[in-house]
């Protein structure tokens, strides 16, 4: 089902790797008609077609650190200039530092936006390894998870039937542990910058993704709706 929001909303997802923003963001897509815009795909596509911005991003990913804030925002830019995000975004990955979250509102204020909110996804970093390490994804983007959300039909997606599913190459637990690392040295701080601007809302997100998703749906409705 497809709710219809009075204004475009531009959602951010917060959260350290394994939180389930990818997942929730997708689902945010298919309940709110939103688009889903994530800042390690827009990268790891970049990569994949081996463009600059690509090559100068690889070593600096499969380290588990942090992408500089120049190449980050001029992918996003380009994606954010394309005519689909008119109907509202949900920021997945980004903004992940400072420097972003800051050029963020000004490339908004420019379009007479802002943030209508910044979502904390609440978890316990302990988990996050395991969750991290057991995913995988169908060639059209479905997640899926080793002990958490496997296929109806072993080695068969759910959604497109496909057959070709693949793993990430930072998706191992050593990087996981250095992308942990970068999320609470960099990313983190935001939690206290969204919420000076009021904006920030936070979710358990420890439970069951369809009551994540339902929790989620509720906070958009609120501010958004
Ligand atoms: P993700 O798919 O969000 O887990 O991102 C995978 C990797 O891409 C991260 O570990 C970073 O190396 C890089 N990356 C993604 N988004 C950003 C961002 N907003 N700023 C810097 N690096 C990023």
């Amino acid at each position: 089902m497809t709710e219809t929001l009075t204004k475009a909303a531009v959602l951010i997802l917060l959260g350290p790797p394994g939180a389930g923003k990818g997942t929730q963001a997708r689902m945010l897509e298919e309940d709110f008609g939103l688009v889903q815009l994530s800042t390690g795909d827009l990268l790891r596509a970049a990569v994949a077609q081996g463009t600059e911005a690509g090559i100068r991003a690889k070593a600096v990913m499969e380290a588990g650190q942090l992408v500089s804030d120049e190449i980050v925002l001029a992918i996003l830019k380009d994606r954010m200039a394309q005519p689909d995000v008119a109907r509202g975004v949900i920021l997945d990955g980004f903004p992940r530092t400072a420097g972003q979250a800051a050029a963020l509102d000004g490339l908004l204020a420019q379009a007479g936006l802002a943030v209508t909110a910044a979502i904390s996804l609440e978890v316990d970093d302990e988990a996050m390894v395991g969750r991290v390490s057991g995913r995988y994804t169908c060639a059209c983007g479905e997640g899926y998870h080793d002990e958490f959300k496997k296929p109806a039909v072993a080695g068969t997606c759910d959604k497109c039937g496909g057959t070709a599913f693949k793993r990430r190459a930072d998706d191992n637990a050593e990087t996981v542990r250095e992308r942990l690392k970068a999320y609470h040295a960099q990313t983190a701080p935001l939690i206290a910058y969204y919420a000076e601007q009021g904006v920030l809302e936070r979710i358990d997100a420890m439970g069951a993704i369809a009551d994540i998703r339902a929790g989620l749906a509720g906070i958009v409705s609120r501010v958004s709706g």
